[in-house]
């Protein structure tokens, strides 16, 4: 693991030594009482990691850019399901050393269970919706009350009113009753945690309409998916990684105003300008072919850790794309044009029909003027003049980039896959049962 990435962990979970520490300077007695002092160690620690949970959504760049926000977004989940164990099984010790449960701690308890049931269920692809009767129970719902994903994060803002009573609730606790030091510390971790959420609900929005993006121009690549290319008023736009993504707003008129992630497709290389290049399959999507030139668009960016340059360089990379999933490797694509001609890299892209080739011609020059690189195209729906590769991804078409003799070195080549989810899953099968280690297989998934 790197470096930075095991600080930022440690900093995580050691996060309740402070407040621990204190705790037991104010209730020397509890040293002697193991019971109640696993009892507080477990609450102050789901209280910890709880306000911790702000932190991480707030999209900390400083901590972003070494793990990604995908890995951040399933990490916030998975503490959230931790830090309720540990504040059950607090409030269970508690109720039994002492006979009652204070309402403030039954309450944070209640509704911090049904926001966390709701956000696995409504607004992450968790493990809960491999069962195939809560799949179908999350389909009827989102159905019979017409559920957007927007509707549903902002119920998952509902956050903080657990949060407030519990800080409510740790601030009756016998150490803060009896220790001032305690109290601030309880108020310092709070103050944190709400100015993390302020920062990203309030001053961020703010800061980014002070630098709006303008559309310079919307291209349509395909029946169903277009290229929306943005400037930043103040010259150049931000520095950014291939394959990393953005969250955009349009501003425009005949568009939703909400904030959705998508990679952008453009080079680095050059910074003049920004492409995000989107299909259509839901409302918003839909009605980005409303946008103009000139109409404002918010950024917030860059996200994400799937670039090749976040990685030592390797013998050869294999770029496997899925539909719509070529964007990020697109980008990655263009930069080795851009910077590095001799690069061995091949791209293995399936798509439906053949004007689902979008960028094809491009790809062509990149064969002619790249000579280590490969492109092999798929389609599952080929008309009868296509002469290329049909079905789907396969082992025998990843072979194909993966020549016998190189096998040897196998372990220098570095996959990079993006599509949608069916296509990853089989694809990161085969890769394995190919023998590739995991560590040589990235992804991204087209959902947070
Ligand atoms: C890291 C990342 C990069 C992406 N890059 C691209 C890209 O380059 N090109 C592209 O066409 N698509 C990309 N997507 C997918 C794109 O964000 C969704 O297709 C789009 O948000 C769908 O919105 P909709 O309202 O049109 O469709 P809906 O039918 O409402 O949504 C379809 C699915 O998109 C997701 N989604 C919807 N709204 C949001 C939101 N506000 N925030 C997060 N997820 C949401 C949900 O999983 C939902 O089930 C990317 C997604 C992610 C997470």
């Amino acid at each position: 693991m790197n470096m930075k990435r095991f600080l930022w962990l440690a900093i995580y979970f050691l996060s309740p030594a402070i407040p621990i520490t204190f705790a037991v300077a104010a209730m020397p007695y509890t040293l002697g009482d193991p019971i109640y002092l696993l009892s507080m160690v477990l609450g102050i620690t789901a209280f910890t990691w709880m306000v911790n949970q702000f932190v991480i959504s707030a999209r900390p760049k400083f901590a972003e850019a070494h793990f990604g926000m995908d890995r951040m977004y399933r990490f916030h989940a998975l503490m959230a399901l931790v830090s309720i164990t540990l504040a059950f099984v607090h409030s269970r010790i508690k109720f039994s050393l002492l006979g009652h449960q204070p309402l403030s701690g039954q309450l944070t308890l209640i509704l911090f269970a049904l926001v966390i049931i709701f956000a696995l269920l409504f607004l992450l692809n968790s493990f809960l919706l491999k069962i195939r009767w809560v799949t179908e129970l999350r389909q009827f719902v989102i159905r019979t009350f017409a559920l957007q994903f927007n509707t549903m994060v902002w119920f998952h803002n509902l956050t903080l009113l657990p949060s407030g009573i519990m800080v409510y609730h740790v601030l009756q606790s016998t150490a803060a009753t009896e220790s001032l030091p305690m109290r601030m510390i309880y108020f310092l971790y709070a103050g944190a945690g709400l100015g993390f959420y302020v920062y990203h609900k309030l001053m961020r929005p703010i800061r980014m309409r002070m630098n709006p993006y303008r559309v310079i121009s919307v291209q349509t690549e395909a029946s169903n998916v277009l290229t929306v290319a943005l400037a930043s008023q103040r010259g150049e736009v931000f520095r950014y990684k291939p394959g990393q993504f953005v969250f955009m707003t349009p501003l425009g008129e005949n568009v939703l105003r909400e904030e959705h992630p998508f990679s952008i497709s453009s080079s680095p290389d050059n910074l003049q300008r920004l492409t995000l290049t989107v299909k259509e399959v839901g409302d918003f999507t839909r009605r980005l072919k409303n946008l103009r030139v000139g109409d404002k668009v918010l950024i917030d960016g860059p996200y994400g850790y799937f670039s090749h340059l976040n990685y030592p360089k390797s013998e050869g990379v294999v770029f496997i794309a899925g539909g719509i999933g070529i964007t990020p490797l697109m980008s990655m694509l263009r930069f080795m044009y851009a910077t590095d001609k001799g690069q061995k890299v091949a791209l293995i892209w399936g798509v439906r029909t053949q004007p689902d080739l979008i960028w094809a011609d491009e790809i062509r020059v990149f064969e002619k003027e790249m000579p280590r690189f490969r492109f092999i195209p798929i389609l599952s729906q080929a008309d009868a003049d296509w002469k290329g590769e049909t079905g789907f991804i396969s082992e025998g078409v990843i072979r194909r980039v993966q020549p016998e003799h190189e096998e040897k070195k196998a372990s220098d080549v570095d996959y990079y896959l993006c599509g949608p989810p069916v296509m990853m899953e089989k694809t990161i099968h085969i890769l394995k049962g190919m023998g590739i280690a995991p560590r040589n297989i990235r992804f991204e998934r087209f959902a947070l």
